[in-house]
């Protein structure tokens, strides 16, 4: 099948591609569509649904969408939902991943419960009321400081809780065994397999 990523962000693309290995993932730009959907929602699956509906009337064939964030519990779940936008101010200027990197860090320092997960909420669309869910977690813990050259956004600050090793010293097969994203498109992989 051919399934369009309600995303522009290509590290997602690389990651999913490797999960939906049967499948051919595009992303809106690959046909000529400008996607761009307002993240109003109050959790990650109501932003999952949005963008997966949002694409799905732009393009009206199978769309998948995520929406996915980092849950710090020192920081009552912060940034969450607001993960892409964390440090960002009202006037537009929108931090770089590393810049976001060192403001959590500086937001955690001295703060020795370290505890956090990423969410990954995902939204498969096939047709109006054809419409598939999960959300999926991974466990770990925000490092003292950036580790490890892969990955992308806050994946140098946070330990995988399994390995020890940031996310970002993990290779992509090794993040997406034990990632929300991973997680959650497996099971969206073998749903697509059942559906007819
Ligand atoms: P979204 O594109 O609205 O889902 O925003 C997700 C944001 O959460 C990204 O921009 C990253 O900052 C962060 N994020 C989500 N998943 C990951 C991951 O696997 N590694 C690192 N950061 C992630």
């Amino acid at each position: 099948m051919e399934i369009i990523l309600a995303t522009g962000n290509m590290h997602k693309k690389k990651e999913l591609e490797q999960i939906f290995s049967g499948h051919k993932i595009l992303i809106p730009s690959d046909l000529g569509v400008e996607f761009d959907c307002d993240e109003t929602g109050s959790t990650f699956m109501e932003n999952a649904l949005l963008k997966a509906e949002t694409l799905y009337n732009l393009v009206k064939r199978p769309v998948l969408a995520d929406d996915s964030g980092l849950c710090v519990n020192a920081l009552g779940g912060a940034p969450g939902i607001y993960s892409a936008r964390y440090g960002s101010s009202e006037d537009g200027l929108v931090l770089t991943d590393p810049d976001r990197n060192r403001l959590l860090l500086k937001n955690l320092d001295g703060v020795t419960e370290r505890e956090a997960f990423f969410v990954c909420a995902m939204v498969l669309f096939t047709a109006p009321y054809r419409v598939y869910s999960v959300q999926e977690s991974f466990e770990g813990r925000i490092a003292d400081s950036p580790f490890g050259g892969g990955g992308f956004g806050y994946d140098p600050v946070f330990v995988d809780a399994l390995s020890g090793k940031t996310a970002a010293e993990l290779t992509d097969v090794e993040k997406n065994r034990v990632s929300h994203r991973g997680k959650a498109g497996r099971v969206m992989n073998s749903l697509l397999e059942a559906l007819v």
